[in-house]
């Protein structure tokens, strides 16, 4: 019953896992043979700048998240089973249909708070950085991360929506499998599958969230991030200068912070 109601959904799991990111470890293969990266990759041009798929870190990639996956993953999913093994009631459609919303509301919170600590400057040069190591992801680099940093961010959160939820243990495999398949897909690093947490990858302090629902709230998306970086920009003070070229005068714009800041005086 332990092995059947653990060890099981755990392995069907490891499978889900594997065998996406090998879809996604081929595509990448056959998209780099064929000189489509800049075509189908959100950061092909970087990823070609830099020397292309570095395939050395990429096996390295999978064994760290493979040891992730069998010393930090299923030892928390045996801890879960003891706090949820009772939650044996068969829900209604009306109950199920909150749960998935209490299910989503719950992850999203952790996730983008453990993940916001995670950026706190010590955390981050000390834990959070491995998984920040590759600015351009892969599929199975997901769970690349200190083994810290995995189970705060990435197991405790989605076990711990089902538990606040009083999720069926049966079901918790499901909820796992959709949120590996959603992890798998943000870090594929493909144009139309991974927008959001490819540019937290690109440029590290926006989209903490999974759906963003808390990056909106406290204004780190993308859009809100290049707004701010567009006004600063902007607010360095500029001033005009002449400068003799040959014998023609000509004006030259002096972007500075030490420039004089124009005033209607001046
Ligand atoms: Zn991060
Ligand atoms: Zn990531």
């Amino acid at each position: 019953m332990f092995l059947e109601a653990t060890f099981m959904p755990f392995m069907r799991n490891m499978m889900l896992f594997w065998s996406i990111s090998g879809i996604f470890a081929f595509l990448d293969y056959f998209i780099a043979k064929l000189g489509l990266i800049t075509k189908y990759k959100r950061q092909g041009k970087f990823i070609i700048n830099s020397g292309g798929i570095n395939w050395k870190k990429y096996r390295r990639t999978a064994f760290v998240t493979f040891l992730n996956q069998i010393f930090v993953s299923f030892p928390i999913s045996v801890f879960f089973y003891y706090l949820m093994y009772q939650n044996t009631a068969i829900p209604s459609w009306s109950v199920v249909f909150l749960q998935i919303l209490g299910l989503l509301f719950v992850e999203e919170f952790l996730f983008y708070h453990f993940h916001l600590f995670l950026h706190i400057p010590w955390f981050y040069k000390n834990v959070h950085m491995i998984h920040h190591s590759w600015r351009a992801p892969v599929a199975c680099r997901a769970l690349y991360a200190h083994p810290f940093e995995h189970m705060l961010a990435n197991v405790i959160p989605v076990f711990m929506a089902g538990y606040l939820v009083g999720l069926k243990w049966e079901y918790t495999e499901y909820w796992i499998a959709f949120a590996t398949i959603n992890t798998l897909l943000a870090h594929s690093g493909y144009n139309i599958l991974s927008r959001e947490h490819d540019d937290h990858h690109r440029y590290v302090n926006v989209n903490y969230g999974t759906m963003r629902l808390f990056d909106w709230f406290y204004g780190t998306r993308t859009e809100d991030y290049l707004k701010k970086q567009k006004a600063k920009r902007k607010n360095v003070p500029q001033q005009v200068i002449y400068v003799m070229k040959g014998n023609r005068m000509t004006k030259e714009i002096i972007k500075s912070k030490f420039a004089l800041r124009r005033t209607k005086s001046n």
